[in-house]
């Protein structure tokens, strides 16, 4: 006999974090100066002109990260938890739900405030930086996570290695929505608590606009 378990993956940035940690680590390198180069980034990669690959390689070109500035900015993003996120996550793992993390953000940029969020590492699924010596050289451009459409590859990964029966996306953008449509997960939660992106909202079959909304929903 098997018993149902239910896997409910979370994006992170503008959904478990209340910013997204790549242009936050920019902007907290750079400056104000930053955002007008990063809004270009931002538009050519949402009008359909630059692949997420060369998004990520543009903004980190910029960024010029380096280990103390990772470092830094992981400790920032700790508190940067969406208010109510870290509660609904040990409500929904108290009522045997397992939780994971699927991000295109970086792994050493957000590991702390995953760790905090009690997301284990085989659960928190991201991008990961290469290093040369201190500094940040690129991205590991064989993770599915650095391509569009990497979400579903990586979702159905988790819900195998959970033997989940039942697979619920939530997040705020297209990429998580994607991955619903591709298959990957049974429900698609849009989360419009950060940010609500009106493309999202339009297309998915749930849609909640707060935490309370999110977690009312989940109790289904
Ligand atoms: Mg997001």
């Amino acid at each position: 006999m098997t018993s149902a378990r239910r896997l409910v993956c979370f994006d992170v940035d503008s959904t478990l974090l209340a910013v997204e940690s790549l242009d936050f680590a920019l902007a907290e390198k750079l400056g104000p100066d930053a955002r007008a180069k990063l809004d270009a980034i931002t538009n050519a990669g949402m009008g359909g002109q630059m692949s997420l690959k060369a998004s990520l390689a543009a903004r980190l070109d910029l960024a010029r990260l380096t280990r103390m500035d990772a470092a830094r900015i992981a400790v920032a993003l700790q508190s940067r938890i969406t208010p109510g996120m870290s509660e609904l996550v040990s409500s929904l793992r108290a009522k045997g739900d397992v939780v994971a993390a699927v991000s295109g953000g970086f792994h050493d940029l957000l590991r702390l405030a995953l760790r905090d969020l009690g997301i284990p590492q085989a659960l928190s699924q991201t991008n990961r930086f290469t290093w040369d010596g201190d500094m940040v050289s690129g991205f590991d451009a064989a993770n599915p996570l650095s391509d569009n459409g990497g979400k579903a590859v990586v979702l159905r990964d988790l819900a195998r290695t959970a033997g989940a029966t039942e697979t619920v996306m939530v997040g705020d953008g297209i990429t998580d929505l994607e991955a619903f449509e591709a298959g990957a997960a049974q429900r698609f939660i849009g989360f419009g608590g950060v940010i609500r992106r009106n493309a999202v909202a339009a297309r998915a079959p749930e849609y909640a606009a707060n935490v309370s909304d999110l977690s009312a929903l989940l109790a289904n």
